[in-house]
């Protein structure tokens, strides 16, 4: 009992913490008026890799990622119970050490959302993001947007080719309830961010490869099992309900594009007063386009670095 009382006078403290640095957070970001101000970015290797447009792009971009990722921070408290939250990290974080693992997700989403305006807090250049666009790994492929390796993003030939709109752009456009047409800069941004472990995540966020029903292309997984890659917006809720209604599945909290497209599906429906949520194929219940169309349409953001312990297959 006694254990109880301190772990739920401890839960309201943690939240307490992100909202008012949220605030500041935000205001810090609209204060930002030139690349050096970003205190997490190196643009050592942008100023040789990339051109002045794509300079002025990643700069729009990593300015703004914070907006994206700091929509949902400021009000946690109840938002365990909304549907978008539901969708893209299950039901059931009201009590106990899944209430902790609540908290990480906005914990998560907040560090990396301020990484590029703050950095972590560390000197040097060591703890800055080294932003590039030369392919220095040979990791880009078609429909590959984007890489994190170390401290190093790496933005491929088709984040450049296919012309993502910034979100701020996008936000002002039509309104669609079909949230895998969202895709924005500052998606793909954040996404990769997830993957930088110098934000100060609890554990690496990866490219989750599980088993998910319904799903069976692509990623080779020890011991012959077939499995996917969770990109896109009907895996990312898969993986979510993969353990049922009423019990998160954990998995969600370390695959990057969870983060991503609660982030963007928040942000939207938030800012259009609508629910934006839905595949692209299923919207309002009819299809309206092929249903067995890739996820994502078909965009992957990285290959990203992973180990032995980031196969999850069966988990
Ligand atoms: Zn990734």
């Amino acid at each position: 009992m006694q254990l109880k009382v301190l772990c739920l006078a401890f839960a309201p403290a943690v939240l307490s913490a992100i909202i008012p640095d949220s605030i500041r957070a935000l205001q810090f970001a609209h204060s930002i008026d030139r690349p050096s101000d970003l205190q997490g970015i190196n643009w050592f290797y942008a100023e040789a890799e990339c051109d002045s447009r794509q300079r002025d792009t990643l700069f729009r971009g990593f300015k703004d990622v914070i907006q994206l990722a700091y929509t949902a921070l400021p009000a946690p408290r109840g938002i365990g119970d909304n549907p978008i939250f539901k969708d893209f990290w299950g039901y059931g974080y009201h009590s106990g050490p899944l209430q902790n693992r609540f908290n990480t997700i906005f914990n998560n989403l907040g560090k990396a959302g301020r990484f590029p305006s703050y950095g972590n807090g560390g000197k040097g250049e060591t703890n800055q993001l080294n932003v590039r666009c030369k392919d220095y790994l040979s990791r880009c492929k078609s429909r590959i947007l984007a890489y994190v390796s170390g401290n190093n993003m790496v933005l491929c030939p088709d984040f450049w080719s296919f012309g993502f709109p910034h979100l701020k752009d996008r936000v002002k456009g039509k309104p669609t309830r079909a949230l895998d047409r969202l895709i924005t800069i500052e998606h793909i941004l954040l996404h990769e961010l997830m993957h930088v472990d110098n934000a100060g995540f609890l554990e690496h966020i990866t490219d989750i490869r599980t088993t998910l029903v319904g799903e069976s292309d692509s990623a080779e997984i020890p011991g012959g099992i077939t499995a996917v890659v969770v990109y896109g917006v009907q895996r990312c809720k898969k993986l979510a309900k993969k353990k049922g209604e009423e019990t998160p599945n954990l998995q969600t909290l370390m695959n990057a594009d969870n983060y991503a497209w609660f982030s963007s599906a928040y942000y939207f429906s938030k800012a259009w007063d609508i629910t934006v949520n839905e595949p692209e194929s299923y919207i309002e219940g009819s299809v309206t386009g092929n249903p067995y169309a890739p996820p994502n349409r078909g965009f992957k953001y990285a290959d990203n670095d992973f180990g032995e312990a980031e196969w999850t297959a069966g988990l």
